[in-house]
This record gives structure tokens, C-alpha cells and sequence, in this order.
């Protein structure tokens, strides 16, 4: 079993060659990038060495520990503490490179390890190179949902998860209730999670809470989560009013 690898230049040069045609064939139309192998002073990429070390023998790759890939782009970056790069060219920058964990559809990796799985499929659920929060086009967003409500999953059309017996109908919601409905705040949602009562709530991209939008629901809140939020106030405002002069 291999620890590590050695790539000449020549090696990192062929590698890279693969991946442009494998790029230009079946992932480039959805809007995935290919690092440049190149930096403006002839040193490779750090991008570029990361995908062409995970893409070695394709399509016969193997699981890499990010320990193993830090050592290789150690020799050409020496400086280099944590290689964050696999995680990005992933979900971010659409290969399909499979992080670590347990909860992984296709390929068993474990955590703090990578796999290049395919160079034919872009990563699950990429969309053409932008974050959906980038468009205010509804048929986009929607169908970057699969037509789903962000919040509860269910199917625009077809009977809602929660009621079967009510056809789900979506919405434009608002990610955070205190902005406008404008690019970057649009999430579809059903109408059962698209309530007036959703104004307490800021919501993120994947339709999960993520904080309070109406600072007054706190008195909703258990009474030892009022104390908890009273301690860490009175310390941010040292006991004090904050609005007394
Ligand atoms: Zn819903």
C-alpha cells in the first residue's frame, strides 16, 4: 500500500492533461473550472497539484489523507500547514472529489481522507458554477431545488410530506425576513414553511434555521434559555442599559 507518491514534472504535466480532456468533455458545460497548472511565474497551482495528485491513475484513483497531500504540495509550497484545497475543488468548485465521513453515497472514505471519484459527473447538486444565491430567476431556483421546499423537501405539485392530503405549493421565501426578496435572499419553500409565523426565523441557503430574525421571540424561549442569553447580554453590556445615557 502506498503512503505517498512522486510526481515529476512530467508526471504532474500528463496527469494535467487528462484532466483538461476530461474536463472540456463532460465538465466544463456545467460550469466547473479547471485551476490553472501555471502560476503568472511558472510555479505550479496549488489547486493544480492538489487535483492532479488526487487524479493520479485515474480512473483507478485512491483514498488520500490530508496528511499525504500536505507532504506532497510541501514539496513545492514548503510553507504550507493544512491542504484546504480538496475540500474546495469539491462542493465548491463542482469535482467530484468525496470528503471523508460516514454519511458518503458513493465511495467509503474515511474522515480527514479524499477520493477523486469521477471526472464524467460534476460534485452532486452543482449548478453551473454559481451559487444559486446568485440569481433572482424563480424557474432557476426552483429547479436548482429540484423543485423541492428548501425547509421540509417537499415536491411543488405533488402532496406535501407533512399533509399528504394538501398539494404542495411554492413560494419565494425570504432567507432572512428583515431584508428585501431581492438575489441572495430568495429560498422556494412550501407554503406550510413560508408562514407568518417564519418572520422569527433567518434561514440559509439549505433552508435551515440559522438565527433569530425578531429579537422579541426570545420570550418564547425555556426559561433557562433566557437566563443563558441574560448572562452572556449583561456581560456584552456590563449590567448596563445599553440605550441609558
Ligand atoms: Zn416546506
Amino acid at each position: 500500500m502506498l503512503d505517498s507518491l512522486t510526481l515529476n514534472k512530467k508526471s504532474i504535466e500528463i496527469i494535467y492533461k487528462t484532466l483538461c480532456e476530461f474536463h472540456e468533455k463532460y465538465l466544463i458545460s456545467f460550469g466547473v473550472k479547471l485551476p490553472k497548472l501555471y502560476d503568472s511565474k511558472g510555479k505550479f497551482t496549488k489547486d493544480a497539484l492538489v487535483l492532479v495528485y488526487l487524479a493520479y491513475d485515474y480512473p483507478n484513483t485512491r483514498k488520500v489523507s490530508k496528511e499525504e497531500l500536505t507532504k506532497f504540495i510541501r514539496g513545492y509550497y514548503p510553507n504550507t500547514n493544512d491542504v484546504q484545497q480538496a475540500r474546495h475543488l469539491g462542493a465548491q468548485a463542482g469535482w467530484w472529489i468525496v470528503a471523508g465521513g460516514r454519511d458518503n453515497i458513493v465511495l467509503k472514505v474515511e474522515r480527514g481522507s479524499y477520493q477523486l471519484y469521477t471526472l464524467e459527473q460534476p460534485y452532486p447538486g452543482f449548478k453551473n458554477g454559481h451559487r444559486i444565491s446568485e440569481t433572482d430567476n424563480w424557474e432557476e431556483i426552483k429547479e436548482a431545488y429540484n423543485f423541492r421546499c428548501a425547509t421540509c423537501g417537499s415536491q411543488e405539485n405533488k402532496p406535501h410530506f407533512h399533509w399528504p392530503a394538501t398539494k404542495t405549493i411554492l413560494q419565494k421565501g425570504h432567507m432572512n425576513p428583515n431584508k428585501p426578496l431581492i438575489n441572495g435572499n430568495i429560498i422556494p419553500q412550501c407554503q406550510k414553511c413560508n408562514r407568518a409565523d417564519r418572520n422569527r426565523w433567518v434561514y440559509d441557503e439549505k433552508g435551515r434555521v440559522i438565527k433569530l430574525a425578531d429579537g422579541n421571540f426570545v420570550k418564547n424561549f425555556d426559561k433557562e434559555v433566557r437566563e443563558v442569553i441574560y448572562r452572556v447580554l449583561y456581560k456584552e453590556f456590563k449590567g448596563k442599559n445599553p440605550y441609558a445615557k
